[in-house]
């Protein structure tokens, strides 16, 4: 049997000759596989690189990181049971409805957002799907006397990013462990070949696959395709190229469209089963019927400057496509959702009280509470007040993509410059402390070492009817593993704070 691993050892110590030869092989192997993105404008200025032809490593660590196998399989084994959740969450109205009252008094943006469904509800909606590509979120959490379990961070349902650079990952840290660079067979207790296969782009594709296929023959008489909506200048732009070009090996027409854009290129089809309706920019001659529309923008205030952007939405949502996702998933994303599901009484009205599914979604929750004015909100509200009491916590708002939240000591001060009325737009979160562990970070030709804290993704993809609710659709679909130091707060790959990663099951 192998010895146990050593943390403190990990991961191997290198000489300076060997740490550059790591170095070269990773930055190679990064470019040849387009483990990429568009270089940050702190490392090169739009003057530099006027027409955008450069592209960069993503800050990416050298090894894979250590991670507890029964925390790995347990994050994998959820993940239906979350697709399922989410599913159901995203039919209830009523449930909806009553989240969106709770924030909307200091969130204008959820106000938007349930706006454009109401909008088009008094219409009817016309699509007759839903697509989810979820990512569930994880820390690692260990107390002294059980072994240690994931604790959700927050379920994502639009535009959960890196599926495509974290299978580029998981290949990058295969390759590297395989090969004479990264020395990892001198590490006791190690085994190489504890790195499990990241089926992300094949599985999130498949699942835009499964909703072209559903979505039927077109109406149109026009050829069908898949849309992804993009920001415009988007910098993590291969994350999202991965999968498209997965969908093209499977013969599925796809077009990137900026949401921007949308207005100018689809519109939805004047018929009583409102097809939307795509040309394409470099030939006004060729339409196509779009089937399902994948949106990596739409997500935050910031793509909906006026209101051609909030129409835009509504045209969208009023239309037959597919949306992933549409409004009311996107609603359902929202960390108002993630603090009430994580009663046992509401959850089990969803899930039933005993099941197993139950049971399993449970052990993944950790203290969420809100700042309203009920018992428990105003117990909340203490504890975020109190100078000793906030260090536990974290303050979120409802807002998607890093960079939004407020931690610890900072917290007090904030809540104490806004209107007491928004509070209840918020959220306070206890703070997940994974267990220290070490890591090299390159990011941006830099190299960072020292102790990091890694985040488990687990991405899942689902399809359901609309009206019924019918699941046709449920897989789990592979992970995503981004590191950060252990002396930020903050995580997201693409708002600068984190790296990619891949795991090492041990
Ligand atoms: P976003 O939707 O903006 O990604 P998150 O809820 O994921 O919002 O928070 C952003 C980051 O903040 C996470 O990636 C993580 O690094 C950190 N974070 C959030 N919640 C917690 C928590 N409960 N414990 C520890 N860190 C957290
Ligand atoms: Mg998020
Ligand atoms: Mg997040």
């Amino acid at each position: 049997m192998a010895p146990p691993h050593d943390p403190s050892s990990y991961p191997p110590k290198l000489s300076q000759e060997e740490l550059d030869r790591l170095v070269l092989a990773s930055k190679d192997w990064s470019a040849a596989n387009g483990l990429c993105v568009r270089p940050p404008p702190a490392l090169v200025s739009s003057d530099q690189d006027p027409v955008g032809i450069l592209a960069v490593n993503a800050p990416v660590t050298l090894f894979p990181s250590l991670f507890p196998r029964s925390c790995f399989e347990q994050g994998q084994s959820v993940q239906r049971a979350y697709n399922e959740l989410y599913a159901k969450v995203s039919q209830d109205e009523d449930f909806l409805q009553n989240i969106v009252n709770d924030v909307i008094e200091g969130d204008e943006f959820i106000a938007n957002l349930w706006k454009v469904h109401q909008r088009v509800k008094k219409d009817g909606y016309a699509h007759k799907l839903s697509l989810g590509l979820f990512r569930s979120d994880y820390m690692v959490h260990q107390e002294v006397t059980s072994p240690p379990q994931v604790k959700q961070v927050e379920f994502n349902t639009i535009a959960s990013s890196f599926g495509g650079l974290s299978a580029q990952t998981s290949g990058l840290h295969k390759f590297l462990a395989q090969s004479e660079y990264s020395l990892l067979e001198n590490s006791p207790g190690i085994d190489v070949n504890e790195l499990p296969s990241n089926p992300t782009v094949a599985g999130l594709a498949g699942g835009m696959v499964a909703a072209h296929k559903l979505y039927g023959q077109s109406k149109s008489g026009k050829p069908l395709c898949i849309i992804f909506l993009v920001q415009t200048g988007e910098r993590n732009v291969f994350d999202q190229r991965h999968i498209e070009y997965a969908l093209r090996s499977s013969e599925v027409p796809v077009f990137r469209l900026e949401f921007a854009d949308f207005l100018k290129y689809a519109e939805v089809a004047e018929t009583a089963t409102k097809e939307l309706l795509y040309t394409l920019p470099s030939n006004a001659s060729k339409v196509f019927e779009v089937s399902a529309v994948y949106l990596r923008a739409g997500y935050g205030p910031g793509d909906y400057p006026d209101s051609s952007g909030w129409e835009a939405r509504y045209q969208l949502e009023r239309s037959a496509a597919t949306k992933c996702p549409s409004v009311l998933t996107q609603l359902a994303g929202a960390k108002k959702v993630q603090q009430v599901l994580a009663s046992r009484d509401v959850l089990s009205r969803f899930v039933g009280k005993d099941s197993d599914k139950a049971k399993k979604l449970l052990d993944t929750f950790t203290n969420i509470f809100p700042l309203d004015s009920s018992t428990e909100g105003l117990r909340a509200r203490k504890l975020a007040l109190d100078e000793t009491e906030c260090q536990k916590y974290v303050l979120k708002p409802q807002r998607e993509g890093g960079g939004n939240n407020i931690y610890r000591s900072d917290i007090p001060p904030f809540l104490k410059s806004i209107p007491e009325r928004h509070w209840n737009s918020y959220i306070l979160m206890e703070l997940i402390t994974p267990p220290p562990a070490r890591n090299i970070i390159m990011r941006n030709g830099q190299l960072e070492e020292g102790g990091v804290i890694g985040e488990l993704g687990v991405y899942g993809a689902c399809v359901w009817k609309s009206g019924t609710g019918e699941v046709v659709h449920n897989e789990d679909v592979g992970y995503l593993l981004r590191t950060k130091g252990d002396k930020s707060e903050e995580g997201g790959v693409a708002a600068g704070f984190g790296c990619m990663d891949s795991v090492l099951l041990v």
